[in-house]
């Protein structure tokens, strides 16, 4: 199984009106290796969505390449290799969790779960008690590892997020934190994860990668070198603070930049 992805040269330039354009992203090289966590951070409007999109075959880069596990995107989706987790979730609201989380499994034949299965990854996400509910008559917080759940029944080669934890309260967030993070060492997938918290990204990620704005580029790739698995006492370790402060300081330079331009 390979779900490696592979940006090279993505450029994408949107029309603003007027005859303006507005680069979204510049030069965009980027590679995730299969099965490793890689996320994205960086000020609002530096490109990190129009990436992901991007990476899930729903827009068309106007210059360079995308592959995924070796194919186009649209192929890629079309195989069902891959899964989005957008940033509020989408779960159909006169269908309980548990058909909700079923859902992909009638769609993707291939390697789809049974229901067996997404009743144990329910539970794994703490929704064993209201898989029988609806989305309306749980949490947010709860809709949201539902959500996630429905994205991993898929069996995705590759599990594209977009600041999926960002409407969520502290703790809410470290628990999912730690569940995405059980769910992904059980399914093995290459993750693709947004994110506006430092923390956050230091605690899941292999690797992170900051972009600035105008036009939307990739300014630094750090690497986080931090044992697995990272539960709550690592959050407290000096090394893990050392990781925090490496990255406030590149995405200083990244907001500096955006502020700038924006005076
Ligand atoms: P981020 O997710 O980092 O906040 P986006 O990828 O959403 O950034 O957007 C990058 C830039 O492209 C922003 O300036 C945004 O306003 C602009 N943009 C995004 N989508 C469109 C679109 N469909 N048409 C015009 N401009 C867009
Ligand atoms: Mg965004």
């Amino acid at each position: 199984m390979s779900g490696e992805i592979r940006v090279t040269g993505v450029r994408r330039v949107y029309e603003i009106g007027a005859g303006g354009s507005l680069t979204a992203l510049d030069d965009v090289d980027l590679t995730v290796e299969t099965g490793t966590f890689v996320s994205v951070i960086g000020p609002s409007g530096c490109g990190k969505s129009t990436l992901l999109r991007a990476v899930a075959g729903l827009e068309t880069p106007d210059a360079g390449q995308i592959t995924v596990g070796g194919l186009t995107p649209e192929r890629a989706a079309a195989d069902k290799m891959l899964g989005l987790v957008p940033q509020t979730p989408a779960l159909l609201p006169w269908l309980s969790v548990l058909k909700n989380v079923s859902l992909p499994k009638k769609v993707n034949r291939r390697k789809g779960r049974t229901t067996a299965d997404m009743v144990d990854l329910l539970s794994k996400a703490g929704l064993g008690d209201v898989m029988h509910k609806l989305p309306s008559q749980i949490s947010g917080g709860m809709q949201q590892r539902a959500a996630i759940v429905r994205a991993f029944g898929l069996h995705p080669d590759v599990l594209l997020m977009d600041e999926p934890f960002s409407a969520l309260d502290e703790f809410t967030r470290e628990a999912l934190q730690e569940q995405l993070l059980d769910l992904w060492d059980e399914l093995k997938a290459t993750v693709l994860f947004i994110t506006h918290s430092v923390s956050e990204a230091v605690r899941l990620s292999d690797r992170i990668v900051v972009m600035a704005p105008r036009p939307g580029r990739i300014t630094d790739v750090i690497d986080i070198d931090l044992p697995r698995p990272r539960g709550q006492a690592l959050l407290k370790t000096p090394e893990f603070h050392a990781y925090e402060d490496l990255v406030r300081d590149r995405l200083r330079g990244a907001f500096h930049y955006a502020n700038a331009i924006a005076s």
